[in-house]
């Protein structure tokens, strides 16, 4: 085993503090890789507090790794010491089910193994994740990082970059649609970005009137305060796809009713609590209510290697590990600029 350095969780209601633990060793297909950066996700959040009901203690959250390789095993064909590399929030999956031979690995139907939070196939070892300074992982479940992009803010292209992108893909989204962002955060911010490059038409929907002007800078070409009853009636009917990345609860047929016939709201955000909606919302205009899950791990590369191609990273604040805490404090007000990022140096 190797030791290894992190910060932890060690019940629901306490505070993340340094945790120190062993990484198993280098196996002949595995990548040991020094974590330089860890996109802070809402999803910690939740799991850390327990809010999902499945939370497995300790907990060594963060599933946006990036960082350089230092060991490889002996028939990793993939990576050598050196490369810049990134993980996601899968780390492994049975390879052999019908998703995950198409690439669909966040569906495995063994269920995919967590890259914290979960259990490593033998259902009993834990995984823990990238609040830490070493991984050890398959080399199939790591990816290739540009060297051309700034490497903290590629991290969070890990999960909320692939998470926003891969629904745009899946439906198709561009030229001629008029796509709403509902949540201007961590996931709302890179899906503003991917509308954009897509070709889509781009409005935000916020609950907060001060991120307009972020958000106009981002790209989008509308902003809606969706507390603002005239503004929000300026768009009824308006759109063909709503994604949704809002981490709390809110009313869905508000926002269904904002879409056009055949429109399709997107559910990312995973709010803690169940919600109603009534069948007449999706009844009246032949609308869908949908969700999505991350990205399979081809479509992560391509969404990486797109990011390269198209010179995009998330808006990143770099922070100390020692204040993430705080940060999971301003998370929770809606007040971060988009996406905080650990300094893994700073552990
Ligand atoms: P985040 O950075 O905290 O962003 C969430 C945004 O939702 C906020 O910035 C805010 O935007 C809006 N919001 C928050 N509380 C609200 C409330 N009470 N009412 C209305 N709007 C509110 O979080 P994130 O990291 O982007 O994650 C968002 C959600 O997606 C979380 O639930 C997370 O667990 C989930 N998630 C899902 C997947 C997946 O695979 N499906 C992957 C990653 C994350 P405004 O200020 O603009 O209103
Ligand atoms: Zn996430
Ligand atoms: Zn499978």
């Amino acid at each position: 085993m190797t030791k290894a350095k992190g910060y932890a969780v060690h019940d629901a209601k306490s505070e993340l503090g340094p945790w120190n633990f062993e990484r198993r060793e280098v196996g002949p297909h595995d990548v040991q890789f020094d974590i330089s950066y860890c996109g802070v996700c809402h999803s910690d959040l939740h799991q850390v507090r327990n809010e999902w009901g499945n939370s497995i203690y300790p907990m060594v959250p963060g599933h946006e790794l990036v960082g350089k390789v230092v060991k490889v095993g002996s028939h990793v064909k993939k990576y050598k010491a050196g490369d810049l590399v990134g993980v996601g929030c899968m780390v492994e999956s049975c390879r052999t089910c019908k998703n995950c031979k198409e690439g669909l690995e966040q569906f495995c139907a063994e269920g995919a193994v967590m890259t914290y939070n979960g259990y490593e196939r033998d259902k009993k070892t834990p995984t823990y994740g990238g609040y830490s300074n070493i991984v050890v992982v398959n080399e199939d479940f790591v990816l290739k990082v540009s060297d051309k992009l700034n490497l903290a803010a590629v991290a969070p292209l890990l999960c909320a970059g692939i998470t926003t992108y891969s629904p745009l893909r899946h439906w198709k989204v561009g030229k001629g649609h008029k796509l709403a962002v509902l949540g201007l955060g961590g996931l709302g911010h890179m899906a503003v970005k991917f509308g954009v490059s897509f070709g889509a038409e781009v409005t935000v929907l916020s609950s907060s009137p001060s991120k307009k002007d972020d958000a106009l800078k981002l790209g989008a070409h509308k902003f809606v305060v969706t507390s603002d009853e005239e503004q929000i009636k300026s768009v009824l009917g308006y759109f063909d796809f709503i994604l949704d990345t809002v981490s709390a609860e809110h009313d869905y047929s508000k926002y269904i009713s904002l879409l056009s016939t055949n429109g399709v709201h997107i559910c990312v955000g995973a709010p803690p609590t169940p919600s109603q909606i009534h069948s007449f919302s999706l009844i009246m205009g032949r609308k869908s209510l949908a969700g999505s899950l991350i990205g399979g791990i081809p479509e992560t590369q391509e969404m990486l290697d797109y990011c390269a191609e198209h010179n995009i990273v998330s808006d990143i604040e770099l922070i100390d590990i020692k204040d993430i805490n705080k940060a999971y404090e301003r998370m929770l007000k809606s007040d971060v600029k988009y996406r905080f990022v650990i300094d893994i140096a700073t552990l």
